[in-house]
């Protein structure tokens, strides 16, 4: 068998590997087993990738080969250790722009190092596929930068809205099919440095223009636009293995962002054209009357006479690492006989499935962590409903106000409840940027604080409600 066979042979093993991966990681039982199939079909990959390079690579450039995967496997490894839960949303979106740059660089690579071999039609779709994998690589390389600023809040969420911003966008693409026309019939570096500079722009403006509530949809957008930069790789490299799996990334990335815009009520085409169609409405982050608060231990006497709870946690929960205590207080509150769920919003969080990871890793039994569909129509008999540090995925503005940033966007019914307790620091708005009217509501108390240091105080206040119980159980013994 030559190398080359092995190396194809090798590299459909890798594919399936990776598509085992993706069927492993689309549940949570499995997603283990999923991750463990990504790494081996990546080792196989790399292995098959360096013994293919190996034939006409000299030495000196086999260990700078192997240098640069240490380096880059030292890198990851390390920022894997110490990146926290909170911090993944932004480390996925400064993976996906070092994706972007590197096709961007293979296709600068495929333009000055053409194949003396290419003529005719063959050199008209290298000079294509040239062009367009620049393209796709600039835009996903500045838009996952500016994602990554506005994940990590280094920028601000809201969207921005230049004068004729839609016209800007169209503009950029239509310029973009000008130039690849151009450019295949008269290849040249000053169309190169144009279509760069032009996708890098259209990028940045494409994300910039996506309002804090339709981050989700980017972010898994943008991990389909760096599974499409990776195919267009693919193509210049001539590189089977990395087509397959820039296509798997590409589309599994589209069909996420389709899932989330159903989640969100979002048109899909809107949001990828940096939110063609969406009003600009302006966002509110101003008070919206009184509101009032409860504390540790009241809270605790209203669970104590509760009959249903019904829990919907958000991003605050996951920056207080509160799902400890939280699922402590659930199994209290369910040895009293108390009916407690969870009610999980799809886009809680800051990544697809956030709550849901961080409610497992504290135990939390399953078949009480209910999606919203599911418990949207129980919170109007429900006696209790414990917001923990969540805001925009339980703003009634979202239903009942058509000029709200996030109108139309499903919501947790929360306040249909007898009882609403926010836990949260302070009156901030959520990640939309949007004022909350539930805080205002004549049913809502607010629960200042951090949000593990107030379940744990009212684990603490149950505890101390049960002690005369106990107390006397033990005399009249
Ligand atoms: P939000 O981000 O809207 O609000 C979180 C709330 O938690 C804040 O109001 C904050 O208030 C509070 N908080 C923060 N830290 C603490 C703490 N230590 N203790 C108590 N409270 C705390 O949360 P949601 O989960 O409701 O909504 C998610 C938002 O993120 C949506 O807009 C969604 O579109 C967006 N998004 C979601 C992604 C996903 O894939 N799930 C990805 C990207 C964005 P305060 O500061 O006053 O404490």
């Amino acid at each position: 068998m030559t190398t080359d066979t092995a190396a194809q042979a090798a590299y459909v093993v890798a594919a399936l590997l990776f598509i085992l991966s993706l069927a492993g990681l689309s549940q949570h039982k499995t997603s283990r087993s999923g991750v463990v199939w990504g790494i081996a079909g990546m080792v196989v990959a790399l292995a098959a990738t360096v013994g293919l390079a190996s034939r006409s690579i000299t030495a000196t450039g086999l260990v700078l080969i192997a240098v640069a995967t240490a380096v880059g496997a030292g890198i990851g490894l390390w920022r894997a250790r110490v990146v926290e839960m909170t911090g993944m949303p932004e480390l996925i979106a400064i993976m996906h722009s070092l994706v972007g740059l590197a096709a961007a660089f293979v296709g600068w690579n495929g333009y000055l190092d053409v194949d003396a071999e290419l003529s005719g039609s063959l050199l008209g779709i290298h000079h294509a596929e040239v062009f367009i994998g620049v393209f796709i690589g600039a835009v996903t390389f500045t838009g996952s930068v500016v994602a990554y600023l506005k994940l990590s809040a280094r920028i601000n969420s809201r969207p921005l809205t230049l004068p004729g911003k839609h016209v800007l966008n169209v503009g950029a693409l239509v310029a973009f099919v000008g130039l690849t026309v151009a450019f295949v019939v008269r290849p040249n570096m000053g169309l190169l440095i144009a279509v760069t500079v032009i996708a890098l722009a259209l990028g940045a403006h494409l994300v910039a223009s996506i309002g804090g509530g339709d981050m989700p949809v980017v972010v898994s957008m943008l991990n389909s636009y760096s599974g499409w930069a990776a195919a267009a790789s693919g193509f210049l490299l001539s590189n089977n293995l990395l087509i397959v799996t820039g296509a798997l990334v590409g589309s599994s990335g589209a069909y996420l962002s389709y899932i989330m815009c159903k989640a969100m009520n979002r048109s899909f085409l809107s949001v990828i054209a940096g939110g063609f169609g969406t009003p600009a409405a302006a966002a509110d982050d101003g008070e919206q009357g009184e509101h009032r608060e409860i504390n540790a231990e009241e809270t605790a006497e209203l669970l104590r006479d509760a009959t249903s709870v019904i829990i919907t946690p958000g991003y605050g929960m996951a920056v207080a690492q509160a799902q400890y205590p939280v699922a402590e207080l659930a199994r209290k509150l369910r040895d009293r006989g108390v009916e407690v769920r969870f009610g999980i919003h799809p886009v809680a969080g800051r990544l697809p499935g956030h709550m849901n990871v961080l409610l497992a890793e504290a135990n939390v039994p399953y078949d009480i962590v209910l999606e919203m569909d599911e418990i949207n129509d129980d919170f109007a008999a429900t006696s209790v409903v414990l917001v923990i540090g969540a805001n925009d995925t339980v703003n009634p503005a979202a239903t009942d106000n058509p000029s709200s940033p996030i109108a139309g966007m499903p919501v947790l019914h929360v306040w249909e409840s007898a009882h609403v307790i926010v836990f949260k620091r302070s009156m901030a708005a959520g990640y939309a940027g949007v004022q909350n009217p539930l805080f205002f509501r004549e049913n809502t108390q607010m629960l200042f604080g951090d949000a593990r240091q107030r379940v744990e105080d009212i684990l603490r206040g149950l505890d101390a409600l049960d002690a005369p119980v106990r107390e006397m159980a033990g005399t009249s013994r």
